[in-house]
């Protein structure tokens, strides 16, 4: 399996950067990442003075996969998600939702062992490793990996963890994939700007799916289909992710938008993945379990359960 050094590093999205690698759709590959931080706090050294900011949020790439065109779909699964054996998280001056409150900043660096993090002698948190920073190219321009948008970027979703499929929209040839911040353990919000920063290598295996469109950029696991979205202010985030879901339920699932609304408004939960980047993140997990409904009503020729049934002959 090819597997890429973190010192290939980017620091914006932009369909200007030089790929570290041409793959194949569905390959196999590992990304080596650097914490959020690029290494700079550590036991040694845990003070933000002289800190180089203009090193923070490097993601690991880009990968170009080959054959994937603007307006495909790239689907990367992650397999697998390795953490360092120490975290880093951080608070302070301008940071997070409490930022106003500090005069100065400070880290906490943190022991991972036997699957916990201890955060003291007496608080040790499940793990729940993560990946902060994955996106492609987008449309135009560059965006900081510091920040999400359509192209996914710095989306701080718990949910992008092992085992879930990502789907992110192709803007440029080859997609242009790149991903990193992982977090040994998150909560939504994040609010005081960090997660527990790590670095680690994650295993996914990249796909292209052609002639679909899709409400991107969305998550798959075994239970729930996710839409995401990120917008500088969060009633519109909500807004967007839930227009998201209520679009890919009726286009892609068969309901009218009416039961749609009504269904998310039941069994939809929204929650927040971030609210410290430039833009809020936002998803809303909708139960696969009900969308096996309406396969079987498809089946029938029914549109939805408020519809009546096809005429027989
Ligand atoms: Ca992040």
């Amino acid at each position: 399996m090819q597997k890429i050094l973190k010192d290939n590093c980017i620091y914006t999205m932009s369909a200007n950067n030089v790929p570290i690698l041409h793959i194949s759709p569905g390959t196999q590959l590992q990304f080596e990442t650097w914490d959020a931080l690029h290494g700079q706090l550590g036991y040694t050294n845990n003070s933000f003075d002289g800190l180089d900011w203009t090193r923070v949020n490097p993601a690991t790439g880009p990968v170009y996969i080959n054959g994937a065109e603007a307006g495909d779909i790239l689907s990367v699964k992650v397999d697998r998600i390795e953490i360092a054996s120490e975290g880093v998280v951080v608070c302070g001056k301008g940071m997070g939702v409490m930022g106003a409150k500090f005069e100065w900043s400070c880290s906490k660096i943190i022991p991972i062992k036997d699957n916990l993090a201890h955060f003291s002698d007496t608080i040790k948190l499940p793990l729940n490793p993560m990946i902060g920073v994955i996106g492609v190219a987008p449309k135009e321009g560059e965006i900081s990996c510091g920040a999400p948008d359509l192209h996914g970027g710095n989306m701080d979703c718990k949910e992008i963890k092992e085992g879930v499929t990502l789907l992110l929209p192709v803007n440029v040839p080859g997609a242009l994939l790149a991903m990193g911040d992982l977090h040994a353990v998150m909560a939504d919000g994040e609010i005081g700007v960090s997660g527990l920063e790590v670095s680690g290598v994650v295993t996914v295996t990249v796909d292209v799916i052609k002639s679909k469109t899709l409400p991107l950029p969305m998550i798959c696991n075994d239970s729930h289909v996710m839409t995401l979205a990120s917008h500088e202010d969060l009633d519109m985030a909500v807004e967007m992710a839930v227009a998201n879901m209520v679009e890919y339920l009726t286009t892609e699932e068969n309901f009218s938008e009416e039961d749609a609304v009504m269904l998310t408004s039941l069994a939809g939960d929204v929650r927040i993945c971030q609210v410290v980047d430039p833009k809020k993140t936002v998803r809303v997990e909708f139960p696969k379990k009900y969308l096996i409904t309406t396969k079987h009503l498809r089946k029938e020729g029914r549109k939805c359960h408020s519809c009546p049934p096809p005429p027989t002959n």
